[in-house]
């Protein structure tokens, strides 16, 4: 067994100096960060990660959840998910976010699970995850077996001849439909990411999944408050009704005015290499009845560019009903 060096810190700055000296972009990265560990250690017993040196960040001060003046969140990377989800403020003005971080894992998982570490998580696709196999994000240039191969949980959204897998995280879903923002300490210094910027598509190199670079550390994630008489919830569809990761899910934020969509966000999952924001549902919903009829019209455009693979075409119609769903729930008063 190859043994790493396990280095705790509680300095933001020494954490970001510790991890700049190996590209952490790259698969394979000899330094990592370690948060929850709920991924990271799972990779690194099937050998798909073998890292040198662990910096183990949970020392550093980023386990608060604050509200903002505007009534927002500023979330700290190292906040747990169990936390996060039952945390009063985000249960009562940010369903969406507490529905699909209790929708994911298991009490357990989530207890330990963080928000950096969310973001972050891997893909489970089964041949990034199994070293026999090729597989173009785990060592570029090797293949996709993926794609004459076992898809059928995979993506239908954002595919590339490259690459087809799903991100699977249910929190980001929801962050994408509160257009969240991600705060980076990296050793250039400090920047922020609207989250539909920090997520690539895998194009030609699926190994890239963030705008992360060498060294940078998710700080924070802020949201901004949902404007009144906004609802939001967060439905997820799976082969089994807990403990499970979506086939399809729809985060929905929506604002009705005389029977009429007068603001809607939409994010769906589940069905993207990326989480997935749609503005075409949006722009076919905006100014529409808020009736079930446009609700389908609305998740038709949806999935307007999705492209089946060999074993996952059910996942269109999963993935439009639970957004014309998940639309009809928002706006049943
Ligand atoms: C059995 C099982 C079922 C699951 N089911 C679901 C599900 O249904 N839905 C769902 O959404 N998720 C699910 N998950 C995934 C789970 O949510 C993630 O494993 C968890 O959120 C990762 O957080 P962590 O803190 O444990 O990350 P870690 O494992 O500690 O880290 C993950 C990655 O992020 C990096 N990292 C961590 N924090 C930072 C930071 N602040 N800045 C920069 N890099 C950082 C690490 O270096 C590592 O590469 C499941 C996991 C398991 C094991
Ligand atoms: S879909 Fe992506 S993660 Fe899965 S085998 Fe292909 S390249 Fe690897």
């Amino acid at each position: 067994m190859k043994l790493f060096a396990f280095e705790k810190t509680s300095d933001i700055s020494d954490a970001v100096k510790r991890a700049s000296s190996s590209d952490t972009s790259q698969p394979a990265a000899k330094i990592r960060f370690i948060a929850g560990g709920t991924t990271l250690l799972d990779l690194m017993k099937l050998s798909v990660e073998s890292p040198d040196t662990l910096v183990d960040i949970n020392r550093l001060p980023l386990d608060k959840i604050e509200t903002t003046r505007d009534g927002g969140l500023k979330i700290g990377a190292l906040v747990r998910n169990s936390d996060l989800a039952n945390h009063p403020y985000v249960k009562s003005h940010f369903p969406v976010l507490s529905e699909a971080l209790l929708s994911g894992a298991s009490a357990q998982l989530r207890n330990m699970a963080t928000t950096g570490g969310n973001l972050l998580q891997k893909t489970r696709c089964a041949y990034y995850r199994d070293t026999a196999y090729a597989c173009n994000k785990r060592e570029p240039g090797s293949g996709c077996p993926a794609i004459e191969g076992e898809n059928r949980s995979l993506a239908v959204l954002g595919t590339s001849d490259s690459c087809i897998a799903t991100n699977p995280s249910d929190m980001s879903v929801a962050l994408m439909a509160l257009e969240a923002t991600i705060v980076i300490k990296g050793p250039g210094g400090d920047r922020e990411v609207a989250i539909d910027d920090f997520f690539l598509l895998p194009g030609s190199t699926p190994h890239l999944e963030t705008v992360l670079k060498p060294g940078d550390l998710i700080t924070h994630v802020v949201v901004r408050p949902i404007p009144a008489g906004g609802k939001s919830i967060y439905l997820k569809l799976r082969d089994r009704a807990s403990y499970e990761f979506a086939l399809g899910s729809a985060a929905v934020i929506l604002h009705i005015e005389a029977g009429r969509v007068s603001r809607v966000r939409i994010a769906l999952g589940g069905v993207g290499t990326k989480p997935w924001r749609s503005a075409e549902a949006e722009k076919a919903l905006s100014g529409a009845e808020a009736n079930e009829s446009n609700f389908r019209k609305a998740a038709d455009e949806a999935l307007r560019n999705a492209k089946p693979q060999t074993h996952n075409k059910f996942k269109i119609e999963l993935a439009k009903r639970c957004l014309a769903h998940a639309l009809k729930m928002a706006a049943t008063p």
